[in-house]
């Protein structure tokens, strides 16, 4: 037999903007699509909320649990109508078959191990369960509950990198960067842990706590800097947290709550929050820009494939992605990408920091362009913050590369 472990992509965000009763009525168009997409001999079921399985039997090509993924994958690709609006079911699925594992228990819970390395892959994806990657399987889940669990106590710190003006190094603000203080392991870098605290959702509370801990951080070095001096701090938001309903108000809150106008404030969104042109999307954003929050591209070249979102849209910053500053050096190609980017932001009035600046060559060839702003190692690695309002005090000893 084959076990197939079904998980809406999410479905969460479903509920938080358009209602549990528009989300009632998509489990039952998709429980419609997966029994749909098996054979009759099949059974669909659903195991509670969007989580769903299906059981295949006298299997006599493993191929063929594959192919009724595919299947299931491609009958929910097919836009659902719901109240009218049209929507689009996606899914993860988790695979295993015997002589895998030969009891009910141990298949399910193989196809759950297949579920979580499918939604790491980035979702809409099926994957087969690998007893050599048994081990992987049971890293990432466990790194999910520990993280449910660093999300309940607090153990997250932020340390902040200077963005520096190029022609005086001297820095504007700084970017608010996130670490997981893990009891056993030390500090754990983003890289690890946000995928993961994306696809839980506990992205939502740390970044909830990361934009008031940025915002209290920055509140109390404009209480001791002199006016001209005073730093803003840019926060990166991931998609999931700006879906949720109620982002702008919990924003305009924090602000309040820290005491600082919303110009001390950027946030950070990379360009696939962008796509697929969700007009509520550039709404919020408008919203907050026009409060004065400052919205910055992160990662700036490496998504969207179209120029023309950059022209009308509530943007002020673009963030040139450091694969970008790393090639400049060895290749005119890039070197004229990097050029591109600086000018057309000039003429679209938008503001633009480099990052990664490694050495003083990158720094001098940005300066060069004309690039304002930037950040990387060259200037200063990420810093606790008292160690930044040092650097920010006297940023020359320390910027040494
Ligand atoms: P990012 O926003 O593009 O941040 C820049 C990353 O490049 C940081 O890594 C920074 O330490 C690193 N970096 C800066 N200068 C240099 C340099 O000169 N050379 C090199 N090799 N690296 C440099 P970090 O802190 O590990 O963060 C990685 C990513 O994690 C960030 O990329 C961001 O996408 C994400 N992230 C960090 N904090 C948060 C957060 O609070 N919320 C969310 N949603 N994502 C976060
Ligand atoms: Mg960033
Ligand atoms: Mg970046």
């Amino acid at each position: 037999v084959g076990v197939l472990f079904i998980d809406l992509d999410d479905f969460k965000v479903v509920n938080d903007t358009l209602g549990h009763a528009t989300g009632d009525q998509l489990l039952i168009a998709v429980a419609g699509r997966i029994a749909g997409a098996l054979r009759a001999d099949d059974t669909a079921a659903r195991l509670g909320g969007d989580e769903f399985a299906a059981l295949v039997e006298n299997v006599q090509d493993p191929g063929a649990v594959e192919e009724t993924a595919t299947r299931i994958l491609a009958a929910l690709s097919e836009p659902i109508i719901v109240d009218g609006g049209s929507l689009q079911a996606v899914a993860s699925i988790g695979i295993t078959t015997t002589p895998e594992a030969d009891t009910a228990d141990a298949l399910l819970r193989q196809a759950d191990l297949a579920l979580y390395v499918a939604k790491g892959a980035g979702k809409n994806q099926w994957r087969r369960y690998q007893s050599h990657l048994h081990s992987a399987m049971v890293e990432r889940l466990e790194l999910r509950s520990a993280l449910d669990h660093a999300v309940n106590e607090g153990h997250f710190l932020l340390q902040f990198q200077p963005i520096v003006d190029l022609a005086t190094d001297e820095a504007v603000g700084f970017e608010a960067l996130v670490r997981w203080h893990h009891p056993q392991r030390g500090i754990i870098a983003p890289d690890e842990f946000i995928e993961v605290a994306e696809e839980s959702g506990l992205i939502v509370p740390m970044g909830r706590w990361v934009l008031d801990q940025a915002l209290h951080t920055v509140a109390q070095w404009r209480r001791i800097l002199p006016r001209a001096r005073q730093p803003y701090v840019s926060v990166n938001v991931s998609v999931r947290q700006f879906r949720q309903s109620g982002f702008v108000e919990q924003v305009k809150a924090s602000l309040e709550y820290a005491g600082v106008p919303a110009r001390a404030l950027m946030l950070e969104i990379t360009e696939t929050l962008l796509m697929g042109d969700d007009e509520q999307i550039w709404a919020d954003l408008a919203v907050l820009q026009e409060l004065g929050v400052r919205i910055a591209i992160d990662d700036f070249g490496t998504g969207y494939s179209s120029l023309g979102y950059l022209r009308q849209r509530p943007i002020d910053v673009l963030k040139i992605d450091k694969t970008f500053i790393d090639d400049m050096v060895g290749s005119e190609q890039q070197l004229a990408l990097v050029a591109g980017i600086v000018s057309l932001a000039r003429t679209l009035n938008l503001t633009v920091v480099a990052e990664g600046i490694e050495d003083a060559t990158h720094r001098l060839i940005l300066a060069q362009l004309g690039c304002p702003l930037g950040q990387g190692y060259y200037y200063s690695a990420p810093l606790d913050a008292t160690e930044a309002l040092a650097w920010l005090r006297n940023p020359l000893p320390l910027a040494v590369a």
